[in-house]
């Protein structure tokens, strides 16, 4: 029996392979490799290169596979750029979903563990943030994972198949040997970039604001471990095998850290100055985002190891400084 991964060749699925692999699973990737890196999948996986909105091609992986479950990473994952091209967002996010969910009811295959975001919510109206909380996407990319999200449920309640929807926070941090990690172009995301102008890559990091209402004036947000963050993936799969209903839930550490704390903690680890200066607030983002994590630990009985922000941020140094130009760095 295998497990389908798709987007498996991407920083957060290529994650999921590496366990998999390493708690005994069969493992199948589908990646159409536009954003992702065929560097990033192990040899013990079988790799199907192409697009998951190609139903014959789809189709003829789940063909050869024996198919126990789906993990669905494979989407476009950029705030920004949604708002520029809504319709690439629609396009890819929904409509790939739409031929996945055709597929596995086709094959008669049950489980798909489904890659999320806090962007379902908007703008809180409370911290921390609960699973029952109010949705207000306040993006295309934010309202295509809720309509990835309403699909699954609906077709949950038609077809005999299940889903859990984890709603993730800010994913960083790499495999502690820093042999997969991020490797995203362009980079957007605080924690690599950091880092990159920690290798003396970029002159300085863009503080985007500090005019909010928090106790440094710079934006909060809650971390979480990419390793930690598949392990809930593993549980999920395994609570819908073991016959458990539909949900979702909220992935993060349930501890929120500012932008300048996020930097100064990134000095310490890299022992580098680490130049930054205060810019413009980036359109869109939320003053405070922090998860309520409890109903994962109480329900799936997800146990996050790498609460430690200065553990998050050294793992994903070691991949840097071992991969100065991501996976380009290895040819
Ligand atoms: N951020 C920043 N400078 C950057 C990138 C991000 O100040 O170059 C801030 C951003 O405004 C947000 C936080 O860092 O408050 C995390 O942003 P990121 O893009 O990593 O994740 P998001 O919270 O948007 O999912």
């Amino acid at each position: 029996m295998t497990v389908v991964v798709l987007g498996g060749a991407g920083y957060i699925g290529s994650h999921a392979v590496d366990q998999l692999i390493e708690r005994g699973y069969e493992v199948a990737v589908v990646d159409n490799l536009q954003t992702g890196h065929q560097e990033a999948i192990p040899a013990q996986a079988r790799f199907y290169q192409g697009d998951i909105r190609d139903k014959v091609f789809l189709s003829s992986v789940f063909e050869k596979e024996t198919v126990e479950g789906v993990l669905h990473f494979a989407a476009n994952s950029l705030v920004g750029e949604s708002m520029q091209e809504p319709l690439q967002y629609f396009n890819n996010n929904v409509y790939g979903t739409q031929v996945t969910l055709e597929v596995m009811q086709q094959f008669g295959v049950k489980p798909i563990v489904f890659s999320s975001s806090a962007a379902t919510y908007g703008e809180p109206k409370a911290i921390p943030i609960k699973e029952t909380a109010e949705t207000n996407p306040e993006s295309p990319y934010g309202e295509s994972k809720l309509m990835m999200e309403k699909m699954l449920k609906w077709c949950s309640k038609a077809y005999d198949m299940q889903f859990v929807a984890l709603r993730y926070f800010n994913v960083a941090g790499a495999k502690w040997d820093g042999s997969i990690g991020e490797d995203h172009s362009p980079e957007t995301h605080l924690v690599p970039i950091i880092l990159e102008t920690a290798l003396g890559q970029r002159e300085q990091v863009a503080i985007f604001g500090e005019d909010y209402d928090t106790p440094d004036g710079t934006c909060i947000r809650d971390y979480i471990h990419v390793v930690d963050l598949i392990e809930a993936h593993i549980l999920a799969l395994e609570y819908l095998k073991a016959g458990n209903p539909s949900s979702i839930f909220n992935l993060g550490s349930s501890v929120g850290f500012s932008v300048k704390e996020i930097l100064q903690t990134a000095r310490q680890v890299t022992g580098k100055e680490i130049p930054a200066k205060i810019e413009a607030r980036r359109m869109g983002d939320p003053s405070t985002l922090i998860a309520s994590s409890e109903k994962a630990k109480t329900v799936l009985g997800w146990n996050p190891k790498q609460t430690d922000v200065r553990d998050i941020i050294a793992s994903a140094w070691r991949w840097h400084e071992l991969h100065p130009e991501g996976y380009q760095s290895k040819k």
